[in-house]
């Protein structure tokens, strides 16, 4: 068996501008294809319609190109895709992988919560209950184990049905969820290796699922520890994670790579933003990310 070319991606939700906690996603996993000699391509994650910018779907490459990540192929897109998603909630439902739910958040707020949020209490499971209508729909999770590896990680094992629960596929709003966006478009990109933030470690699961469900391919992961803040608080747009300004390129990618354990050399501390990526390209080596860095 001939192992497939590496495929890699970016996929930023256009929710905010880049930050530095998104820029350290953006290079290694800019870093990890192309030390394999493979592709990279960069994914606009806007199927999140309602929170989603213009201004930052355009600003984010923007500020790439100036620090000399420069993607494959066209930019993506999830906004054209909807039938797609629609296609593969129609084959789980028909499969009775998916039921509809007629709970609202708010019935939702004392459940049990894990790393991924609320765990659903199973209350619209094995039918709606008399006078629901169907809000959402979500993806009926057995009770069985599954394991993954994580090249930074290490070993993960978990019960999907305990940890995380019968999780939402199509929301109450009509759009269809992350998690089933992601994993069909990831498939469509032949992505081979998903490289991302350790904040994304608990959306492993249920994509598994559903690329199982699906007939898609599993990639490999890599969740690298996330940036955070002097006081400790991971960086993210919701925490207000100041934009990074791109004219500082080369000081932004050096901080990165010093996150990323891979300190550049003194000499190459003024270089040119494609001479420093160039350095680390051929210098990088993920497993200096190890399991015992805190994610
Ligand atoms: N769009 C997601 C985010 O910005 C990341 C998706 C992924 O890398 O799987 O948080």
């Amino acid at each position: 068996m001939t192992t497939p070319p590496y495929i890699g991606r970016f996929a930023p939700s256009p929710t905010g501008p880049l930050h530095f906690g998104s820029l350290v996603a953006a290079l290694a996993s800019y870093l990890d294809a192309r030390a394999a000699g493979g592709r990279w391509h960069l994914r606009i994650d806007d199927v999140d319609s309602g929170r989603s910018r213009a201004e930052y779907a355009a600003e984010i490459p923007r500020t790439l190109e100036v620090l000399g990540l420069h993607w494959d192929g066209p930019i993506q897109s999830q906004d054209n895709r909807r039938e797609i998603y629609q296609t593969a909630l129609e084959k789980l439902i028909a499969a009775e992988q998916a039921f509809p739910c007629g709970c609202t958040r708010r019935e939702l707020e004392g459940a049990r919560r894990g790393p991924a949020g609320v765990i659903y209490p199973g209350y619209c499971r094995d039918g709606l209950p008399p006078g629901r209508s169907a809000r959402s729909w979500r993806f009926a999770v057995d009770d069985h184990t599954l394991g993954f590896r994580d090249r930074c990680a290490g070993q993960q094992t978990i019960n999907p049905k305990d940890a995380i629960g019968d999780f939402i596929i199509r929301r109450a709003d009509g759009l269809h969820a992350y998690h089933l966006a992601m994993v069909l478009d990831d498939a469509a990109l032949g992505v081979t290796d998903v490289v991302r933030g350790a904040d994304l470690l608990p959306a492993t699961a249920p994509q598994i699922l559903l690329q199982r469900a699906l007939d898609l391919p599993t990639p490999g992961y890599l969740h690298i520890p996330v940036a955070r803040d002097n006081e400790g608080r991971k960086l993210s747009k919701t925490n207000h994670a100041p934009a990074i300004d791109p004219h500082a390129a080369n000081t932004l990618l050096c901080n990165a790579l010093i996150h990323l354990q891979h300190p550049p050399p003194d000499e190459l501390q003024k270089a040119p933003a494609d001479e420093l990526l160039a350095w680390a390209v051929s210098h990088w080596q993920p497993q200096r990310l190890s399991a015992s860095m805190p994610l």
